[in-house]
C-alpha cells in the first residue's frame, strides 16, 4: 500500500514527467495553430530507378516553427497522431503535394515525376478520406496515377478488410499505394495479396546496417524475392553508400532511395537538383 502510495506519489510530482507533461500540451497547442500559420513545410527526396535516373520524389513533412527552428516530422508527428491533428496536417501536406505534381505534370522536363504522401492510420480511416483524396485530385488537377500513398503495415492489424476496402475505391481514382516501412510491422503476409499494392519499400533500419548483421541481407533479400513474386515493385529507403545500392541491385531490387542519392530538399533546391541530373542523363 505505502509503496503503490509513493509510487503515485513520485510520479505526480515527478519534476521531469512534469516537464515532459508540459512539453507535450506546449507542443500540442504550437500544433494546433500551425497550418493556420502557415508553419508546414513540404521536402522533398528523389526517388530513382535500376539507371539512376530520378522518377519521382518523396513528400516529407517539416514544421518552420518561430522559435525552435525546423522540427522534423519524428518530433510531432506522433504527437499529431494522438491528438487527431494529423487530419488537417494531412489534408494540407495531400493538397500541397498535389499542388506540386499537378505544376510538375505540365512542364515537359518533370511531367513524368511521381510523388510518394506518407497517410496516416487515422487519416487513411477519416469516412471521407477517399472523397477527400478525389476532391483534391480534381481540384489541383495532378495526375492521379503519379500519386503514390504510403500506407503502413498498421493500418491492416485492426481492421484489414475496412482498410482493403478504402483502398479498392481509392484505386478506382486510379491512384498507386506503397507499403512503407515493410517487415518492421507484425501483420501476417496473407493480406499482402489481397491488397491492390503497387510497391513494398523496404525499412531503412534493415537497409542502412546492411552489412552490419547477416540478419539484414537476408530480409532485404526475402522482401525483394517476396515483391517480385507478387508482381510488385520493390523500393529500398534508407541506401546510403554505392556498395549497399550495388547489392540490392543484385538480389533485384527495382529503385532507391536514400542519402547516397539525396537527402530531403526544399522545393527551390530540388528543382536545381533535377535540372542537374537532367542535364547528365541528356533527357
Ligand atoms: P518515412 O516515410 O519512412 O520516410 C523516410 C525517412 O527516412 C525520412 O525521415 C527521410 O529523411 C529518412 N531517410 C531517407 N533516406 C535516408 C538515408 O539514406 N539515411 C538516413 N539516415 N535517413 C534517410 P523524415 O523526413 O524525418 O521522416 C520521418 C517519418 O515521418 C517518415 O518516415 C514518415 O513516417 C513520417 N512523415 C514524414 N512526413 C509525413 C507526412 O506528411 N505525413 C505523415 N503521416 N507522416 C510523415
Ligand atoms: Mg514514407
Ligand atoms: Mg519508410
Ligand atoms: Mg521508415
Amino acid at each position: 500500500q505505502a509503496k503503490q502510495a509513493g509510487r503515485n506519489t513520485l510520479r505526480f510530482f515527478d519534476p521531469v514527467m512534469q516537464a515532459v507533461t508540459v512539453r507535450r500540451a506546449m507542443l500540442e497547442s504550437d500544433l494546433r495553430q500551425a497550418v493556420a500559420r502557415d508553419q508546414l513545410r513540404l521536402f522533398y527526396q528523389v526517388q530513382v530507378d535500376a539507371t539512376q535516373r530520378v522518377t519521382g520524389v518523396e513528400a516529407l513533412l517539416r514544421w518552420q516553427h518561430p522559435e525552435h527552428g525546423m522540427i522534423p516530422p519524428g518530433d510531432f508527428i506522433p504527437v499529431a497522431e494522438e491528438s487527431y491533428l494529423i487530419v488537417s496536417i494531412g489534408r494540407w501536406v495531400l493538397e500541397t503535394a498535389c499542388r506540386q505534381l499537378a505544376t510538375w505534370a505540365t512542364r515537359r522536363e518533370t511531367s513524368g515525376l511521381s510523388m510518394a504522401v506518407n497517410i496516416s492510420p487515422h487519416q487513411f480511416q477519416q469516412p471521407d478520406f477517399v472523397a477527400e483524396v478525389e476532391a483534391t485530385l480534381e481540384a489541383t488537377r495532378a495526375p492521379a496515377e503519379r500519386l503514390k500513398l504510403e500506407l503502413t503495415e498498421t493500418l491492416f492489424m485492426e481492421e484489414p478488410e475496412i482498410a482493403r476496402a478504402t483502398m479498392r475505391r481509392l484505386k478506382t481514382l486510379g491512384v498507386r499505394f506503397s507499403l512503407d516501412d515493410f517487415g518492421t510491422g507484425y501483420s501476417s503476409l496473407s493480406y499482402l495479396n489481397r491488397l491492390p499494392l503497387d510497391q513494398l519499400k523496404i525499412d531503412q533500419s534493415f537497409v542502412r546496417p546492411l552489412f552490419e548483421d547477416s540478419a539484414n541481407e537476408v530480409i532485404s533479400a526475402s522482401i525483394i524475392q517476396l515483391g517480385r513474386n507478387l508482381g510488385l515493385e520493390v523500393i529500398a529507403e534508407g541506401v546510403e553508400t554505392d556498395a549497399h545500392c550495388q547489392w540490392l541491385a543484385e538480389q533485384g531490387c527495382d529503385a532507391y532511395q536514400g542519402y547516397l542519392f539525396s537527402r530531403p530538399l526544399p522545393l527551390d533546391e530540388l528543382e536545381a537538383l533535377l535540372e542537374v541530373s537532367a542535364c547528365t542523363t541528356g533527357r
